[in-house]
């Protein structure tokens, strides 16, 4: 028999398949395992709060809603809707990753984005599809929001991290005020920038806003019609930021970079795969750095279509070998020393990166100084330093290290599910493919986590536990052995022939037709030899022939 299934044909179907996968597997299950507990100042306290409302800290909450956590808060500074790049500073066009992804679907066939596309647009439309558009991908994700349906409180800003000797203690902004919330765990899923922030070059620091920007803040594009534009940078952002002033009518747009040319090999593409995503974090630290550190020294290309998007325009140069010297502000133009010249921008862009600044995120001050970097457990050879050795060396669960023992333990109570955990847990933290894979791997840990830590609660709710699965009218207790007893020729019992030698054994045993001081009982041969079991059987007869 041959069955074809043509897909749901409406959005609604979608998600009445979708309620019957979880409600055949049993998502999220019933039974609750955690008990909920209260702070004496700051009232219920979360089992785990979730910081950031983006793609990770939606499929991580969405694991931890599957293993039955159920005190699980998420907090995110965006309004809804609007969390992460996608409909904020993202400027590009389309996704750089395939549209074959399964994402944050977390093995929920009908949670993928092709299930939503194709519910929506049909199965032709989705095969006309080479690159997910950007906006779509924030719909998708708005979508998968509703349909996982964990609680999220949006326009709430964690503004400070702390503990209180048993609780993480999060103190977070929201219109309504200032408050403070006690967490047994943290999920810090804040983003690409979650440990830090733009990366703007030293001479670049400070200089007025109105001429030069970092890729990721609020540009004007409108305002740049008919002016020139300089973007330092040829990654994905450099290309996106070029094209936005173009596409608004800039006169003239300049991309800048110091390499030779414009990398065109993506190196991260080349090695992602299922053993890489599971499998990375169980390298060595070198093998680990020596990865990750020549993917950035071989630096990702911008996407083909996002560079086409700019050189379809005439007025766009690219300059190789241009590294800027120096820069200043005069009469309204940022002049721009470099290697190829002095050049003249009415409009910088700085499309630098993002980077680790612990100084750029205060929220995490108390943080800072007391968790390992990877500079402290690894340092390559033949270096004293290097780009990444600012990174959190975080343990198999995302989980931040102290770094004195024993003085900042609640450190280990936060999990780090951001980019920066990369250098442990390779791209399972922040890129789409992987990222069911890393929610996967920290909802385990933090339940696991929690489960050992309530040991003792769970010992005492098992001793406690006292729901008969029998009431006992389903059967009576036999007292009578006597119809199963073996009729064994004897079998010399040394425990009886001393211990009985002279008393009338034959009168009391069970055993019909035994020969006095031989035991043909097998009880009592297993009991006498292994002397210190004597079973209630044996002590019964004992009794008897007394
Ligand atoms: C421009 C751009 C394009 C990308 N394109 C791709 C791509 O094509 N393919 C791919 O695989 N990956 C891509 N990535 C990488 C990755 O997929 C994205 O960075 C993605 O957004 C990561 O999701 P996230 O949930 O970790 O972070 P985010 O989506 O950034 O979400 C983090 C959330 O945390 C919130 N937050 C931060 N600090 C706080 C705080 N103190 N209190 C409360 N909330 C806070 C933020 O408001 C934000 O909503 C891209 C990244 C960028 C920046």
């Amino acid at each position: 028999m041959q069955l074809h299934d043509s897909g749901p044909a409406t959005l609604a179907e979608l998600e009445a398949r979708l309620r019957r996968d979880l409600e055949l597997l049993v998502m999220p299950p019933t039974k609750d395992w955690l008990e909920p507990r209260a702070h004496p100042e700051y009232g219920p306290v979360l089992d785990v709060a979730v910081i950031g409302a983006g793609m990770s800290g939606l499929s991580a909450a969405f694991a931890l809603k599957c293993l039955a956590v159920r005190g699980l808060r998420v907090f995110d500074r965006s309004p809804a809707g609007f969390e992460g790049p996608w409909a904020t500073f993202a400027r590009m066009e389309t996704l750089r990753s395939p549209p074959e992804l399964s994402g944050p679907a977390f093995g929920f066939a009908n949670l993928t984005f092709r299930a939503w596309f194709e519910a929506q647009f049909g199965l032709a439309a989705w095969k006309k599809i080479h690159r997910i558009p950007r906006l779509q991908w924030m719909d998708y994700l708005r979508w998968y929001r509703r349909m996982i349906d964990v609680p999220i409180e949006n326009d709430t800003a964690l503004i400070d991290l702390g503990d209180d000797g048993e609780f993480v203690v999060l103190t977070l902004r929201s219109p309504a005020g200032i408050r403070k919330v006690a967490a047994r765990r943290v999920v810090l899923a804040n983003g690409r920038e979650g440990l830090g922030g733009a990366y703007v070059p030293e001479m670049f620091r400070g200089l007025d806003k109105r001429y030069v920007r970092h890729s990721v803040e609020d540009i004007d594009f409108d305002a740049l019609r008919g002016k020139t534009v300089g973007v330092i940078g040829a990654g994905a952002s450099g290309v996106d930021n070029a094209a936005g002033a173009l596409e608004h009518g800039a006169a003239r747009v300049a991309m800048l970079l110091r390499r030779p040319d414009v990398p065109r090999i993506n190196k991260g593409m080349g090695i992602g795969s299922a053993g890489f995503w599971v499998g990375f974090h169980a390298l060595t630290h070198a093998q680990k750095w020596s990865i990750v550190n020549y993917i950035d020294q071989q630096a990702v290309p911008p996407p083909r279509d996002s560079m086409l998007r700019c050189t379809r325009h005439k007025n766009f140069s690219i300059f190789a070998r241009c590294s800027p010297r120096a820069v200043e502000i005069k009469d309204n133009r940022v002049l721009l020393n470099t290697t190829r010249g002095q050049l003249a921008f009415d409009f910088l862009v700085l499309a630098t990166g993002l980077t680790v600044d612990w100084d750029q995120r205060p929220e995490f001050a108390a943080l800072k100084d007391r968790i390992v970097l990877w500079r402290d457990r690894f340092m390559p050879a033949g270096h004293t330093d290097y780009g990444q050795g600012d990174h959190p060396f975080v343990g198999p669960n995302f989980e931040f290290v102290e770094r004195v023992p024993g003085t900042a333990p609640w450190v280990s109570r936060i999990h780090c599910f951001t980019f920066p955990a990369y250098l442990s847990h390779g791209p399972i933290s922040g890129d789409i493919p992987a990222i069911s894979i890393g929610a996967e791997r920290v909802a385990n840990g933090v339940a696991s986590a929690l489960f050992t830590e309530d040991h003792d609660r769970t010992r005492r709710r098992m001793t406690g536990w006292s729901n008969p699965e029998l009431r006992g009218d389903e059967y009576v207790l036999d007292e009578d052995v006597s119809k199963f007893l073996a009729d064994q020729p004897g079998v010399t019992c040394k425990a009886a022939m001393t211990r009985y030698s002279r008393r009338p054994i034959m009168a009391a045993s069970p055993v019909p037709n035994a020969r006095p001081r031989h035991c043909a009982w097998p009880p009592c041969c297993v009991t006498a030899r292994s002397k210190n079991i004597i079973s209630a059987d044996w002590l019964r007869w004992e009794r008897q022939i007394r």
